[in-house]
C-alpha cells in the first residue's frame, strides 16, 4: 500500500468513526426513556387516541426518491426507490407502520424525528416518538444515521476552511 493509499484509508476510517460517534451522541443526548407499556395502555385504555399521532401513515420516502415511470398510473416523474410509485399512489397504498416503542426524546430530536415523517404523539401529557424497530441500538436507526449525516454535514460547512 502506498503512503497516499494509507493515508486515504486512515481518512476514511477517521470519518466513520466520527460519524458513529455523531450516533452515539445523538441517541445518549436526546433519547430520554422507553415507555411503551404506559404508551400502549393509555392508548387501549383511550385515554390516548391515535389521532393523536403525527404521521402515523409515514411520508413518502424521500429518501430513496428516483425519476422514472410510475408502476401503477405510469406518470413520469420522482417515484420512491422501493415501490416504484408516485406520491399520489403511493400514499393510496400505503398502509400503518407497526409501532414497536415508545420513547421520551428531548423537544429538539422530536421535531427532527416529525420532519423525518416519524410517528410523533404529543398530547396534554407529554410527547413521544413511535420508534419503527426494535431489537437494536438506537443509534443504529436509519433516521438516527440519517440525521446525525445532517449534523456533522452542517458542522463541516459551518467551519471556517
Ligand atoms: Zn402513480
Amino acid at each position: 500500500m502506498t503512503l497516499r493509499k494509507a493515508e486515504k484509508k486512515m481518512e476514511f476510517v477517521e470519518k466513520e468513526m466520527e460519524f458513529m460517534q455523531k450516533c452515539a451522541e445523538l441517541a445518549d443526548g436526546n433519547v430520554y426513556c422507553r415507555q411503551s407499556s404506559l404508551v400502549e395502555k393509555l392508548l387501549l385504555d383511550e385515554v390516548f387516541t391515535w389521532d393523536d399521532v403525527d404521521n402515523l401513515n409515514e411520508h413518502f420516502n424521500a429518501r430513496h426518491l428516483i425519476n422514472g415511470n410510475c408502476n401503477d398510473c405510469g406518470a413520469r416523474t420522482e417515484i420512491d426507490g422501493d415501490t416504484e410509485l408516485c406520491k399520489t399512489c403511493f400514499k393510496e397504498t400505503w398502509e400503518d407502520q407497526e409501532i414497536y416503542e415508545w420513547w421520551v426524546v428531548s423537544d429538539w430530536l422530536r421535531e427532527k424525528l416529525r420532519d423525518k415523517g416519524q410517528a410523533i404523539l404529543e398530547n396534554d401529557y407529554g410527547a413521544w416518538w413511535g420508534r419503527r424497530t426494535t431489537g437494536q441500538a438506537i443509534k443504529m436507526d436509519g433516521v438516527i444515521r440519517e440525521i446525525a449525516k445532517e449534523l456533522l454535514e452542517s458542522e463541516n460547512t459551518e467551519k471556517p476552511l
